[in-house]
């Protein structure tokens, strides 16, 4: 590019480096709200883990033997719809929030949000104040800035490799992962895994931050497509704010010429994402109500009533007439809410009315059937029970289709014999079905096959048809 008027060539460039954000400390009732969903998250999130259920971890995603436990519950492959329904009601209420209450989830619950506000205690715990780093930052290398500097990185490596090992331990036993982990045991993919962790926790919550939420997160982007004039957002009142006046302007009695902002700038140095809120509603706000609380602080020190910056709509803020009730009761929110409630009624009755077990049945592929020394024809079947309940479990087998046959355990010599499948587990046998040569039957004809398992006063049963097949010649 060039000078228009000297045609000196000037260097534009294309890449604008962040400026560090120092964002200052706020006190107020919506940091009283963060506070408490960041201690009840990230304290979920270590603790889980560790809860029991009987004799195994309460939650734990065991991919390799593809079992998802959820406390009383044991999901496998073949449950996939539940999955399916659950990932769209957490789509769902992302919708409902949003729309009921903007960026409510960003400023308040995000995993991005919570571990940087973990990161920014832990900052200000070595570091001080807002003041106090940006002086550190600007001073010259020391013993001081080095100690403060290594013990801020000392601490945030530490709980990200915290943070690391507890997300792996939602995918194998957790104490034992600890275990291997802390005796230098621990390889292989394992290993892999907990540095990976650990280093996007680094990476995301204590050098990235608010440029996860600003470049990195399509959320941030589609967001304003479910607003609407009625979402509730984050606005300053520019008709109560404007004309801002400050010192000598704002002394002056006689002025009429000055609206309630003092122009501190305490909203902007409140920010996480550095942005300045009296500029209009901006994509990088996360609607964390930071500036809410600063400005209220300003507000009541100066006597003038709070609210400068508040939740408000757009619609409001423009003279609506309606009231912040009305605003939140409208079709949308009624729609979504709806269909979360259909979703949610549909995921709970489906899963009440899941069977306890599931049986696969395969031919034995050896042969289509072969004489017992008793002269008997047999077929024999491989057999897949897989138990979704918390207590062994004992199943019957039984048979019908087929006048004179009988099905039995493979080396278990009569009927009436059960088999035992414990808690969350896959029982795999093999059933022998006999016919004596002399009943009347045909070459190949189906049965069904009976697995039974008795809870309380309970039977359930589950009938799976078969193929039994007998010598081509002897159809009588
Ligand atoms: S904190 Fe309130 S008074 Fe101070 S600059 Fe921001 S809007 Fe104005
Ligand atoms: S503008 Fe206010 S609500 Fe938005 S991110 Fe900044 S401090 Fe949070």
């Amino acid at each position: 590019m060039t000078d228009s008027l000297n045609k000196i060539p000037v260097e534009v460039a294309l890449y604008e480096s962040s400026e560090k954000i120092y964002p200052r400390e706020t006190k107020g009732r919506f940091q009283r709200w963060r506070m408490l969903c960041v201690y009840m998250l990230l304290g979920l999130y270590y603790a889980l883990p560790w809860v029991q259920w009987g004799d195994r971890q309460a939650i734990l995603f065991d991919l390799p033997a593809r079992k998802f436990h959820i406390f009383f519950l044991t999901f496998w492959p073949q449950d996939f719809i539940f999955l399916t329904l659950l990932l769209i009601m957490a789509g769902l209420l992302l919708f409902f929030a949003t729309a009921l209450a903007g960026r409510v989830w960003c400023g308040y619950a995000c995993p991005q949000t919570v571990w940087t506000e973990a990161f920014i205690w832990m900052e200000r715990w070595v570091e001080g104040t807002r003041a106090q780093q940006m002086k550190l930052t600007a001073a010259p290398w020391s013993f001081t800035k080095v100690r403060k500097r290594v013990t801020k990185q000392f601490l945030w490596l530490t709980f990200s490799l915290f943070t690391g090992l507890t997300f792996v331990g939602y995918f194998q036993p957790i104490s034992q992962l600890f275990v291997d982990f802390f005796s230098w045991e621990l390889t292989g993919w394992g290993l892999f895994w907990v540095l990976f962790y650990g280093f996007a926790t680094y990476g995301n919550a204590g050098f990235m931050r608010e440029q996860v939420c600003k470049y990195m997160c399509p959320y941030a982007r589609f967001q304003s497509a479910m607003f609407d004039a009625d979402t509730l957002i984050v606005a300053y009142d520019a008709d109560r704010g404007e004309p801002r006046a400050r010192g000598s302007r704002r002394k002056d009695e006689s002025s009429e010429n000055k609206g309630d902002c003092i122009e501190c700038g305490i909203c902007v140095q409140v920010c996480p994402t550095g942005i300045d809120i009296r500029d209009g509603l901006q994509y990088e706000c996360i609607a964390c109500a930071a500036c809410i609380d600063g400005c209220d602080e300003v507000m009541d020190k100066v006597g003038l009533p709070r609210g400068l910056i508040k939740y408000s709509t757009d619609a409001l803020d423009k003279g609506s007439e309606k009231t912040l009730l009305q605003t939140l009761i409208r079709p949308r929110v009624i729609i979504y809410s709806i269909l979360l409630s259909v979703i949610a009624i549909g995921f709970v009755t489906a899963l009440s009315m899941r069977g306890n077990f599931l049986v696969d049945v395969l031919r034995d592929r050896n042969a289509f059937y072969r004489y017992s020394e008793q002269g008997e024809i047999q077929n024999t079947y491989q057999i897949r029970i897989m138990n979704k309940s918390q207590t062994t479990q004992l199943y019957m087998l039984d048979m019908r289709g087929l006048e004179g046959a009988t099905a039995v355990w493979t080396k278990s010599s009569e009927p009436g014999v059960s088999r035992e499948v414990g808690a969350g587990e896959i029982g795999e046998f093999s059933i022998t079905v006999s016919l004596p040569e002399t009943a009347d039957y045909k070459r190949s004809q189906t049965i069904e096959l009976l697995f039974s398992e008795t809870v309380g006063d309970n039977v359930d049963t589950i009938v799976e048809p078969a193929r039994f097949w007998g010598p081509r010649d002897v159809s009588r």
